[in-house]
């Protein structure tokens, strides 16, 4: 039996409980919205680390809310300081903006608020208080170590571990008692009285995506409340969701198994209990099985992988949409972008991330930019994340324009803006590091000699040809005139012949065009670079 305590000492365990939970109900009426809409909300823990598993969840939970005329809610759960990191809220309003995800109501929007736990102590403290008169709460003054002590006799004893049933120590305490740990300054919690369950009892509920289900039932006096007054998820869920009045809740599967225990809390609190939508976690295949992925092994778990790496926003959004909702896969982008998703479609066993068919998405959507637009990405995303690039090349939008037109007809070369450097980089002055040793290993197998001798040719005699072959003509001129074969045919049959084939020949031209041993094609790269840059670059190589 739990004693029901004086209201002088409820006062004294909970000095912020204000208010009566009927003033709360005037101050956060019943929504007036139309039949059928639904409240839905994302409710992250700022952590310093956002997981493309909840940017889904909360892909989810915004769709429905628009599809019925309801209203999505960001809500910031975060009262488990220890977890606390400075800069979290920020980070996790980036990534969502970046996802294209609009709350409805958060921070200072909305006359639900506050929309950030910590801030809502003395609403939490009105209900815990009115659980306490209602028998349905206890305080608790077991230290750690009394609960070490407790889970050690229950494993010697062969019982379940928990703070339950004929253990549950503090769940007895008088009056007096209480009153005077209180007086004694002792620290306490607060814990739910779970109510009475015969045997092995088992509840049934219906969840969104998993269907009927039965689950066994709490016995647990969990703790509600903490020692610095800050409430449990368990507690804050039920208060928050019914003030806010959330009818649909979407959230992550691993609460699944506190169903049961929420169900209890609802019924103690005397609140209409929601639907709940419990979301598979995502998964990775890792050889042959799949497994969850995971925050510490996988950097593509989390938001600011794709962030930093400049993936176009739109490619993981269509991308995480078809994760959600399987029809959308393979859909055209508008489609997939502006489709309903639905709660009833979201697999059971968690979808599989593929970082290759993101990866295809995205390509295909910068084949289809314009040119302007692409280059304008790009500048955005290197100006917070590619610095040095971004100082370089910031005032020069025309060559970024001109760098992307090199074979824009099978564009399918970028998938994400930091592709930009490694693959067109050389095309700017500013990024490109002209070669200047002869000696350079991207020579090889040519010797320094034959490399002065080929530049020092080419350099020459170099007409900025706008034909490709007539071009191309010109350096296998250089190469007959300096002893290599014209063709690696020739070459081939006889070796001794010639100095080298023509793809050395080719090769050093490249090299000091590019940078690269393996490049598109020279004659569009020298049309891009123009004939003074060309020149320049062809008599880089100091003797
Ligand atoms: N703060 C909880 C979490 O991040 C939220 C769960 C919920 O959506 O209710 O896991």
């Amino acid at each position: 039996m739990v004693a029901m305590l004086s209201d002088d000492t409820i006062i004294d365990l909970l000095p912020a409980a204000a208010m009566a939970p009927d003033q709360l109900e005037e101050q956060f009426p019943p929504r007036a919205l139309r039949a059928g809409a639904e409240v839905t909300r994302f409710a992250p823990s700022p952590t310093g680390y956002v997981h493309i598993g909840g940017i889904m969840v909360s892909l989810l939970a915004q769709s429905i809310a628009r599809q019925t005329g309801g209203v999505f809610i960001l809500r910031i759960e975060d009262t488990d300081q220890e977890r606390y990191v400075p800069d979290a809220v920020n980070q996790l309003e980036r990534a969502l903006e970046y996802c294209g995800i609009v709350p409805d109501e958060s921070g200072d929007v909305g006359r639900y608020g506050p929309y950030r736990q910590s801030a809502r102590q003395g609403i939490y403290d009105t209900y815990i208080a009115a659980l306490l008169r209602r028998g349905s709460a206890y305080p608790c003054f077991c230290t750690p170590e009394d609960l070490t002590e407790l889970s050690n006799r229950q494993r010697e004893s062969g019982t379940p571990t928990g703070y339950w049933g004929p253990w549950a120590r503090c769940r007895g305490m008088s009056q007096t008692d209480v009153t005077q740990r209180l007086r004694s300054g002792a620290s306490f919690v607060i814990r739910f009285a779970a109510p009475a369950t015969e045997g092995e009892s088992r509840v049934q509920y219906v969840d969104l995506i998993r269907g009927p289900l039965e689950l066994a039932d709490n016995r647990n006096d969990v703790v509600i409340r903490k020692t610095g007054g800050l409430p449990t998820y368990h507690l804050a869920h039920p208060v928050d969701d019914y003030l806010m009045r959330v009818t649909t809740v979407v959230r992550a599967d691993e609460w699944l198994p506190s169903v049961p225990l929420h169900l209890q809390l609802f019924d103690a609190l005397k609140f209409p209990v929601p639907v709940y939508a419990h979301i598979a976690p995502l998964v990775k295949l890792e050889g042959r099985s799949r497994r969850k992925l995971s925050k510490r092994k996988d950097p593509e778990a989390t938001v600011d992988f794709y962030i930093s790496a400049g993936y176009p926003s739109e490619g993981l959004l269509i991308y995480l949409r078809g994760l959600a909702n399987s029809r959308l896969l393979d859909g055209l982008p508008d489609e997939v972008l502006a489709a309903p998703l639905r709660l009833q479609e979201c697999s059971h066993s968690g979808a599989l991330v593929d970082l290759a068919k993101l990866e295809h998405i995205c390509r295909e959507l910068v084949a289809e930019m314009p040119l302007e637009h692409l280059a304008d990405r790009i500048l955005d995303w290197a100006s917070a994340y590619d610095a040095d690039m971004s100082a370089r090349v910031r005032d020069d939008r025309g060559s970024v324009i001109r760098a992307l037109g090199l074979s824009v007809g099978q564009r399918k070369d970028i998938c994400k803006w930091s592709d930009f450097r490694p693959k067109f980089g050389f095309l700017l002055t500013a990024l490109f590091e002209p070669v200047r040793n002869p000696a350079d290993a991207r020579f090889a197998p040519l010797s320094a000699e034959l490399v002065l001798e080929v530049a020092g040719r080419v350099a020459e005699t170099y007409r900025h040809e706008p034909d490709h072959d007539a071009w191309f003509a010109q350096i296998r001129r250089v190469a007959d005139a300096l002893g290599f074969a014209p063709t690696v045919r020739e070459f081939k049959q006889n070796r001794d012949g010639f100095k080298g084939s023509i793809t050395e020949v080719a090769r050093v031209v490249r090299v000091l065009l590019t940078g690269l041993r393996d490049s598109p094609d020279l004659f569009e790269v020298a049309q891009v670079l123009g004939e003074v840059e060309v020149r320049r670059r062809l008599s880089s190589l100091s003797a």
